[in-house]
């Protein structure tokens, strides 16, 4: 063997719940699980003392934005702006340190209007003030909704698409929603491959230091210029070259129909695979967000009363994307906040006369916030994947129900229901909209108390889970979702050699420890890709 690590609580999570002291690897795959006693038996290159910790298969986050999270990380981050005022000096002073530099474009993400004293949004004209040959844009914490400069309107004018995404602009504020949103990004100059590498890279060692070894992200349309061809070739040539440190499955994410159509023609199909990179699901975006009041619901919203919010694509539409894409075998994963779209999902699934032919029929809903008990039905009698972001509870929690009002509060954010009811139910974070730290989504699922600990008995308590639940939402189910159960996702003789080892025991501390709980260490196909420094 190559090495082996003993002296650990290794909790397997399989079929027996098994829990193990030690764990035996070669070529980068489970060759022993057992007992200390019997680990002395093997010889191996190399022991590992895991002095009691927990050892947990690796984390895999099932929804989020990797490319994107790398991307913020390095443009004008609002997140923290308590007022419109903040915002403005932020980007006036990135402009100022970028003086003399070549700079096409200045993107600023993450303000929530919601924590301003005064809450508004920038207008137009205090961007212009800021600069009226680089286009500016500022887009609030959910993505849908933005602001942007003259010359960025220009810009936006010029796209073939203008007529019909019109009525998402409004030329006198500046204010961009959904769709515009998307399509500004397409109009600025894409980065090179070089520097997609580097996004790459940098993601996915942010990853590995929170003891990810999977991802499943939506990246093509994530970047300025929208090049997907140039995205996808810079995946593959970095797990070419070995060097992506993270298994990754692509949800592969398009704006425009042809383009979504030459990806398919040009051969692309869900579990198309290099050594790390996968060719995931087909992703679509079908409603908009709660907090813009965009996310597509049956009914009118409590405080916007001739608002239902909007969707993308029409029945007729969906039904004919479920059937292309059942009948080019591939999977699909639709974001749907509001009851209305998920409807809609549970419908085009059901109507497709392919489905049944399709070997990655597993289709799923990203988000399913607004659920209700017959769209719960809906999605375990069509068995769609629920992929939720347990991080969404600190996010929402006070703002739902004035939302949508008291009578609609029945099973939403309902993943305890999900997960008895039997739905594929898996977990991520919708980085960068917020953090991917698991040891938070863990700890939101289980105590349903934001990150402050509030409320005392956690939000709609009953739908409260159990730590294991909440582990397996990041390990087993997340396999799951990416068709590689025999693989990943437990701890097996035979899968990958995916681990994470944490500093303390989620299963036995009290579960509000769980948040601050560090990674010690992230194993991937039996290498150490990351290690936390500890002081002896
Ligand atoms: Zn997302």
């Amino acid at each position: 063997m190559d090495t082996i690590f003993f002296n650990g609580c290794i909790r397997t999570l399989d079929n027996s719940e098994k829990v193990a002291e030690a764990v035996g690897i070669e070529n980068g795959r489970i060759v022993f699980v057992g007992t200390d006693k019997e680990a002395e038996a093997f010889s191996c290159k190399k022991r590992i003392d895991l002095k009691g910790r927990l050892m947990l298969p690796g984390f895999v986050d099932t929804h989020m934005h990797m490319l994107h999270y790398a991307f913020v990380e390095r443009s004008v981050k609002l997140f923290d702006c308590t007022s419109v005022e903040e915002m403005l000096a932020a980007a006036k002073k990135r402009l100022e340190e970028s003086k003399g530099q070549k700079l096409t474009w200045l993107y600023c993400r993450g303000w929530n209007e919601e924590h301003f004293d005064k809450p508004r949004y920038p207008h137009k004209d205090e961007l212009d003030a800021l600069s009226t040959e680089i286009p500016i844009i500022m887009v609030r914490v959910c993505g849908h909704v933005a602001v942007c400069n003259s010359c960025g309107l220009e810009l936006l004018k010029k796209i073939p698409e203008f007529p019909e995404i019109e009525k998402e602009v409004d030329l006198d504020t500046g204010l961009l929603k959904e769709n515009a949103v998307q399509f500004y990004s397409s109009v600025l100059e894409a980065p090179s491959q070089e520097e997609v590498e580097g996004y790459i890279r940098y993601s996915a060692k942010k990853l590995n230091e929170c003891g990810f070894t999977g991802v499943q992200s939506d990246d093509l349309a994530s970047l300025p210029g929208k090049n997907w061809r140039r995205i996808m070739a810079s995946y593959k040539a970095l797990d070419a070259r070995g060097e992506l440190s993270i298994r990754h499955y692509e949800q592969c994410l398009f704006e425009r129909a042809e383009d979504a159509k030459a990806f398919i023609e040009e051969g692309y199909r869900t579990g198309q695979r290099g050594d790390h990179f996968t060719v995931g699901p087909m992703k679509l975006i079908q409603d908009g967000s709660l907090g813009a009041r965009t996310a597509a619901m049956n009914e009118p919203y409590e405080d916007s009363p001739e608002n239902t919010g909007i969707i993308t694509f029409s029945q007729d539409e969906l039904d004919d994307l479920f059937a292309f894409f059942d009948r080019h075998q591939m999977q699909a994963a639709v974001h749907c906040i509001g009851d209305r779209a998920m409807d809609m999902v549970i419908e085009a699934a059901a109507k497709s006369p392919y489905r049944k032919d399709n070997k990655k029929g597993r289709h799923g809903i990203v988000h399913c916030q607004i659920t209700n008990p017959r769209i719960l039905q809906g999605m375990k009698d069509q068995d769609l994947l629920a992929y939720i972001q347990p991080v969404f509870i600190d996010l929402d929690m006070n703002t739902v129900e004035p939302a949508i009002g008291a009578q609609r509060m029945d099973k939403v954010y309902a993943w305890k229901s999900m997960l008895d009811m039997g739905i594929h139910t898996s977990g991520g974070s919708d980085a960068p909209v917020v953090s991917f730290d698991a040891m938070e989504n863990i700890y939101f699922a289980v105590t349903r108390k934001n990150i402050s600990g509030q409320p005392q008995e956690g939000w709609i308590p009953s739908e409260k889970i159990s730590v294991d639940e909440a582990v397996k939402l990041f390990t087993k189910n997340a396999a799951y979702a990416s068709y590689t159960e025999d693989e990943n996702g437990t701890i097996e003789v035979g899968k990958n050699a995916d681990f994470v080892v944490l500093e303390k025991n989620i299963y036995e501390i009290d579960p509000d420890e769980i948040k601050a709980t560090k990674v010690d260490m992230t194993v991937l196909g039996g290498e150490i890709v990351y290690e936390r420094e500890v002081e002896e």
